[in-house]
């Protein structure tokens, strides 16, 4: 690693690192030590100039970013975010990170990320269209269907996408399938917007499953989300679906809680924020907000923790909070929504409480159906065919399916647990990744 101040980056590095380390993989493969050095650059880094109009006529600029990666397993494949915090840093952990996901959906995608420093907040929807343009006049020079297929993250949605993909289309004069997370009728897959936050569910439904030996589902268990976007939003109506009880939403400002949210609310909060509005105008007796909290010391007991907003939600301390009111199920639906501190806690509690202990299960396996679907639209257009909900959704179900359990018995192979000890699916999750990567090198 280069010696600059990436903490984001560094971060994800050294949890990817720390496990494969500690666990059996470099005696087995002592050739995989230069490939951990190897993939820790990317491939490529493109960064560029975005101006675009605002309402007044007047001109802005924007730094605009692509990582590609790595392309052993197939062209790069990753989000595009568009926040004010967006860096390089937050760009490279995100990329390296979804090298290892790409991988563990089992399909052939390589791993990039991309975004700008753009804050769609207090923005027109000319304002954002504009920029959208502009972002893609560049950014279309450096992708391509077999080459490299951005989608949505954070504040890029498929409204975003379109303007992007039609501007994709006339720079280049061509109909491929460059980017996925599109509308239905211009290429895009069924179950794309559900994917991250279903597949994120039917993953805990396994651990649970496991952990139950086959006698408990998601029926009766009470589950705290974070976030109110695409992801929290299909995790909290899957759940619900399920028989579960979701007591949790959050944005950036507060969080929202209840005994019991409806799929009715979730509905109405998906139009809030389609309209860029905040959790406080849901204005309904049954919710209660709280300003500037996040949901872990708030909401009270729980069995599930599905962190769903962005990387470092859950802190040491709120980690603890979550132990201590009896959370048996924590899965990522963010990307490292954990900070390594948080992480630190569950698996410690994991090793010491054995099958009393609380299972953590990392973004990177835990929300890998968004991007799996997003493979599933580029094998759609590719092959210039549709298929229905239900076939997408059963393939989804298949991926995590297999996700889980690959990470299981990695960790068994890699990590061998103590008796009575559920295996690590970080460490699991990592060494699967990683080696199905580094072999294919
Ligand atoms: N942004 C999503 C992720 O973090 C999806 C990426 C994609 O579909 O390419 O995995």
């Amino acid at each position: 690693m280069q010696n600059v101040s990436e903490p984001e980056f560094q971060q994800a590095y050294k949890e990817l690192a720390s496990t494969l380390e500690n666990s059996s993989l470099f005696q087995k493969h002592p050739e995989y030590k230069k490939a951990l050095k190897v993939f820790s650059i990317p491939e490529r880094v493109i960064q560029f100039r975005v101006t675009w109009e605002d309402d007044k006529g007047e001109c802005q600029v924007n730094n605009g970013f692509r990582v590609q990666y790595n392309s052993v397993l197939g062209p790069y494949k990753g989000g595009l975010r568009f926040h004010p915090t967006v860096n390089l840093s937050i760009l490279k952990f995100l990329g390296f990170e979804q090298i290892f996901k790409n991988a563990l959906t089992g399909l052939n995608m390589g791993g990039g990320k991309g975004g700008a420093d753009f804050d769609p907040k207090g923005k027109s929807d000319n304002e954002i269209r504009k920029f959208c343009v502009a972002f893609m006049r560049e950014l279309s020079k450096h992708i391509g269907a077999d080459t490299d297929v951005p989608a949505g993250d954070i504040g890029v949605s498929p409204r975003e996408i379109g303007w992007m993909f039609g501007t994709y289309r006339s720079e280049r004069n061509k109909w491929e399938g460059v980017l996925t997370g599109k509308g239905g009728t211009w290429g895009g897959s069924l179950i794309r917007p559900e994917a991250t936050g279903f597949g994120l569910v039917y993953y805990v439904q396994h651990m649970i499953q496991y952990a139950s030996g086959g006698k408990e589902s998601f029926k009766g268990k009470k589950v705290a989300i974070s976030g109110s976007g695409n992801v929290a939003q299909y995790a909290a109506l899957k759940v619900i679906e399920l028989g579960g009880t979701v007591v949790s939403l959050s944005d950036s400002k507060g969080a929202l809680f209840a005994d019991e949210f409806s799929p009715e609310i979730i509905n109405k909060i998906a139009d809030l924020k389609v309209n860029r509005k905040q959790l406080t105008e849901v204005n309904d007796s049954a919710y209660t907000y709280k300003d500037g909290v996040r949901p872990w010391k708030e909401v009270g007991n729980v069995d599930v923790a599905l962190p769903c907003a962005t990387q470092n939600e859950v802190s040491e301390d709120e980690a603890e909070a979550l132990v201590a009111a009896g959370a048996k199920f924590i899965a990522e639906g963010s990307n490292m929504g954990c900070t390594q501190e948080a992480i630190d806690v569950f698996e410690k509690h994991r090793k010491e409480k054995k099958a009393e202990a609380i299972w953590y299960a990392p973004g990177k396996a835990a929300n890998a159906g968004g991007v799996a679907v997003s493979g599933l639209e580029m094998a759609q257009n590719s092959a210039r065919i549709k298929w229905t909900s239900e076939e997408v959704d059963e393939k989804l179900k298949q991926i995590m399916e297999n996700c889980f359990k690959n990470c299981l018995e990695t960790a068994k192979e890699y990590v061998t647990p103590a008796e009575g000890e559920f295996p690590s699916l970080v460490a699991g999750a990592n060494i699967a990744g990683f080696s199905k990567v580094a072999a294919a090198a």
